[in-house]
Parts: structure tokens; sequence; C-alpha cells
């Protein structure tokens, strides 16, 4: 096997690790077991840190950043989005830690698509309107 056959056997693992625990995470929030729900939150940044792999984008969004904890809407998470011209703004609120996590989208001319914005996403920020 090659390295780069071995890399990408560590890559599957570790993703297909990392969204069973996230499953397993938000089952636990489900449950109202939280405590069980941020140790999976760790373990999957542990998972993601220790391979270098990164966590996809639609993951990462539901692990709090500050007590990495699985955030579930409707459960502990708070979710708004507002729509800005072209923009559409999506704040989730860890309810745990109170952590508020931003994300921008700009909805591509067409398609219902929308396209995550890296960069300026998380702010903490407590004087935010609710
Ligand atoms: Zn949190």
């Amino acid at each position: 096997m090659n390295r780069r056959r071995v890399r990408e056997l560590i890559e599957d693992i570790a993703l297909e690790r990392m969204e069973i625990l996230f499953k397993l995470g938000i089952e636990a929030v489900k449950h109202g077991d939280y405590e069980l729900a941020r140790r999976y939150g760790e373990l999957i940044r542990r998972i993601s840190m220790r391979t270098r792999v990164k966590l996809p984008r639609e993951m990462k969004r539901w692990v709090c950043k500050y007590c990495h904890i699985i955030m579930v809407p409707g459960f502990n998470a708070r979710v708004r989005t507002r729509r800005d011209g072209r923009a559409l703004r999506v704040v989730t609120k860890c309810l745990s830690c109170g952590w508020i996590h931003r994300y921008q989208f700009v909805v591509k001319k067409g398609h219902g698509e929308a396209q995550g914005s890296p960069g300026k996403v998380e702010k903490r920020e407590s004087s935010e309107q609710s």
C-alpha cells in the first residue's frame, strides 16, 4: 500500500467515526444527556485533530466551538435566519454555554443552493438581541 492509499483510508475511517459519534451525540441530546453529547463532540474534535481530517462543514456547524457539545436545534441550540438581500445570515446559539455562531450564505442565482463562506463566522457576542 502506498502512502496516498493509507491517507485515503485514514480519512475514510475518520469521517465514518465522526459521523457515527455525531449521530450518537444527537441522540444523546434528544435524551437530555448533554454531558454525553459534549463527550461525543470532544471525541469528534479529537479525531479530527489527530488525523488532521477536517470536519465536514455540515457537522462542524453543529459542534459548539466553545464547549464542544453537539447542538441540536429545538433542544440545546437556537437557530435564526435572516435574509439580507442575496445573503442569508444564520445565527446558531449554543444554549449550553451561550456561544453564538454566525454563518453567512450567499444565495446563488437560479439555484436555491447556498454556499457557506468561511472566514468571519464565529464570534462571541452576548449583547446580541434575541
Ligand atoms: Zn457551547
